[in-house]
Parts: C-alpha cells; sequence; structure tokens
C-alpha cells in the first residue's frame, strides 16, 4: 500500500476541493492500493504564528484587496520570499517533521503554491527522500513558488501553466498536462436540467442563475442578487430564477434570508453538492475563482465573472474570455443585463457557450492526475527492486 499525503489550505475553497478530488480520484481507481490524507500544512502543523495566517487570508483577499496584490507581488521576488521560507522551514521544522513522522508519506502532493518549498526543505533536512510533486491549482496567473525545480513531478492545467513552468526553470520530463483537478461528481451526466430542479425543490420550468463568491462568500453577492433578481422579474412573469450559494459566509447567508425576492431564490450557505446545483443551472455568476471556473467549464455552464482577487486572478479572467466560454463586468446591473440577454434574445448565445465550455472542460483531470502518479509509483517500486537484484 502507497500511503499519500496531500497538502493543501482552506483558505477558500479551491485548494481543499483539488485534494478531494484526488483523493476520490485514487480511491476509485485504485481502492486500497493507496491511502490519502489530506493535511492543512499551515494552520494544523505548524506552530503560532504561522498557523494563523490562513486567516488573515480572507480578510487581506476581502477587505484590503490591494495590500493583499502587494503581499501577492512582494512574494513574487525571490529576494524576499527565498529569506521567508527559509525562516519559516526553521522556525516550524519541529512540527512539519512531527507531521510527517506521524503519516509516513510514501509520497507528498502539493495542492497549494506555498507547500512545496518548506516541506522540500524539511526533509532535507531530515534526511528523508520522499517524492514532492505538484499540482497547480491556477489557471492563467501562477504565483513563481509554484514552480519548484526539486519536485519529482507538476501537473499543470493549461498551456499557459506549461509554459510558465518551463520559464521558471522546470523541465518537461517533470511536467505533464491534463487540467485543474474537480470532484469526479462533476464528470457524472447529470438528468436533464428540469428534473435535478425539481430534485433540489427549484420551480423545474423556469431557468436558474447560480450566483456564487467561492467558498468564502466574496465580494458583492448581495449587490448583484438583487440587480439580476430585478432585470429576471421586470417583464410580467419571472424569466428565470437565483440560487445563491454564500459558503463559509454566514453573515450574508443571514442577510440574503431576510430579503424579499420578485423572483423564486434560493439561498445557500456552504454546499457540499456543487455538482447538482451546477446541473440545474443555465448559468452561473462568479469571482473568477480556479475551481469554480473548472467546475463550470466540466459541467457545461457559460460564466459571467463578477470580480477577481487583484494579483492571483487576472489571468482566470483572461483564460474564460479567451476561450469564449463566458462575459466579465463587475458591475452588477451589466452582470443583470448580461443574465437577462442570455435568457431571452441571446438563449442560441448561451447554448452555443455552454457547447464550448463542455468540450474544453476536463471533467477528468482528476483520474489522469492519479494515473500518472500511479505509474510513477510502479516505476519507482520496479526500480527499487532492480537495485536490490530482484
Ligand atoms: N464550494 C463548495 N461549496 C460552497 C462554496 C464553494 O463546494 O458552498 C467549492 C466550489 O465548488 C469550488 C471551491 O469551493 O470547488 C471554490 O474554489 P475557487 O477556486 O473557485 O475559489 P476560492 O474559494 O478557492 O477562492
Amino acid at each position: 500500500m502507497t500511503r499519500i499525503l496531500i497538502l493543501m489550505s482552506n483558505t477558500g475553497g479551491g485548494h481543499r476541493a483539488s485534494a478531494q478530488a484526488l483523493q476520490a480520484a485514487f480511491r476509485m481507481r485504485y481502492g486500497d492500493a493507496f491511502t490519502v490524507d489530506i493535511i492543512d500544512l499551515w494552520a494544523e502543523h505548524t506552530p503560532w504564528p504561522i498557523n494563523r495566517l490562513p486567516k488573515s487570508y480572507k480578510f487581506l483577499a476581502n477587505d484590503t484587496p490591494r495590500l493583499y496584490k502587494l503581499v501577492f507581488e512582494m512574494g513574487e521576488k525571490p529576494e524576499v520570499i527565498a529569506p521567508i521560507l527559509d525562516a519559516v522551514a526553521r522556525f516550524a521544522e519541529r512540527d512539519i517533521s512531527r507531521a510527517i513522522h506521524h503519516y509516513e508519506p510514501d509520497l507528498i502532493i502539493s495542492v497549494h503554491p506555498l507547500m512545496q518549498d518548506v516541506p522540500l526543505r524539511v526533509l532535507r533536512r531530515m534526511g528523508r527522500h520522499v517524492p514532492v510533486i505538484t499540482v497547480v491549482t491556477d489557471l492563467g496567473t501562477f504565483h513563481p513558488t509554484w514552480f519548484h525545480r526539486g519536485v519529482t513531478l507538476c501537473f499543470v492545467p493549461t498551456a499557459s501553466g506549461y509554459r510558465e513552468a518551463l520559464r521558471r526553470g522546470l523541465s518537461q520530463r517533470q511536467l505533464r498536462q491534463h487540467g485543474l483537478p474537480i470532484r469526479p461528481e462533476f464528470g457524472v451526466p447529470s438528468p436533464p436540467r428540469a428534473d435535478v430542479r425539481r430534485a433540489l425543490g427549484l420551480v423545474s420550468h423556469l431557468p436558474n442563475v447560480l450566483l456564487i463568491g467561492g467558498g468564502e462568500g466574496m465580494g458583492p453577492v448581495a449587490k448583484i442578487a438583487r440587480a439580476v433578481a430585478g432585470e429576471l422579474a421586470a417583464v410580467g412573469e419571472p424569466r428565470g430564477q437565483l440560487s445563491v450559494v454564500c459558503g463559509r459566509n454566514e453573515k450574508l447567508r443571514a442577510k440574503l434570508l431576510e430579503m424579499p425576492w420578485p423572483v423564486p431564490t434560493a439561498v445557500h450557505g456552504y454546499v457540499d453538492n456543487m455538482w447538482d446545483l451546477m446541473a440545474a443551472s443555465d448559468c452561473i455568476i462568479t469571482k473568477a475563482g480556479p475551481g469554480t471556473i473548472a467546475e463550470s467549464m466540466a459541467r457545461g455552464l457559460p460564466m459571467v465573472l463578477s470580480g477577481y482577487l487583484m494579483g492571483q486572478e487576472e489571468g482566470n479572467v483572461s483564460y474564460v474570455l479567451e476561450n469564449g466560454v463566458g462575459a466579465y463586468s463587475d458591475d452588477p446591473h451589466r452582470i443583470a443585463a448580461v443574465v437577462g440577454r442570455w435568457f431571452g434574445a441571446e438563449r442560441e448565445t448561451l447554448d452555443l457557450l455552454a457547447r464550448r465550455a463542455r468540450a474544453i472542460g476536463t471533467a477528468d483531470a482528476a483520474f489522469r492526475i492519479a494515473d500518472d502518479i500511479a505509474a510513477l509509483v510502479r516505476a519507482e517500486a520496479g526500480m527499487a527492486l532492480e537495485a536490490a537484484g530482484l
């Protein structure tokens, strides 16, 4: 049995979702041959104050976006980030090596840009040879820390990720491109939309707009919801309905639940069946989160991107626009107008974008990554036997 340890961070929802996707893919493909544990390395296995840093992500990214961009860009400079990561590795060495002793991984997968350098430094100091593999979970903008030359393999989701990895010094031998790993349920064909809507308690005959602000419910979700509901109610009978996912943002959820709505509107907290909500929907409005974009593509869901995290998510907007699978606006009324057209005169455009999204989507990425890793494990086992003369 091969023990895999996946390192992720609970910041947002995307890293966790990709980690779960890989875990599920190994289980479904290889059963007991692999055990896969997922840990939040920063929050659970580093000492204070480092373990508090993930919590500041939400505040920085949502409330002080320019400061977040500054921190993001400072971290792109090797002369800034290298000494910081070295200091973190020294400071957290005892806790991280304890985690490694506890899980005894045969292989480590990082789905976070800040989780290859430090573990590799700690492993080196421990004198341990554990292959570290990176699975990049961004689509269009790639922080340099994703691309550590010391990894055994690096999986990139897109051609631009591949180019960037080469530019940062990784070799073609280290690189694979399969798409961003999303949970297997997104690849399971779904029943007709009307049936899914009925099963979810939605109005079966009305087109549905899914509105989401990432795992943390970020951005002007309430304003967009009001504008879209107003647009869909504008003439006579409602032309559509709205499903809003507030993620972990409880305040937002409470606020939306108290508001009156001119069209049928379902308000959710953190949902565990995003694939069903997407299957029930005709389009999605979302910030430019890579996980949600990849999931929407797999489900053939045209997107209106309503914003992006400065620094980190700009490239995701270009990715969606260049692939012709959605639109961008950060103005709630313009967003509402796009949805109004898609549900009215431009229904054919919506259908075209849906077909394109489905064609480009890579619902099987997690399985293909798991297969490559399994092949690597087999090859290494073969080499070990050969070296032992067996
Ligand atoms: N997500 C979810 N339930 C929720 C809200 C979000 O499962 O209620 C998932 C969503 O399906 C996606 C991830 O959280 O997989 C969000 O990732 P993304 O990269 O879009 O944005 P992030 O939250 O990481 O900034």
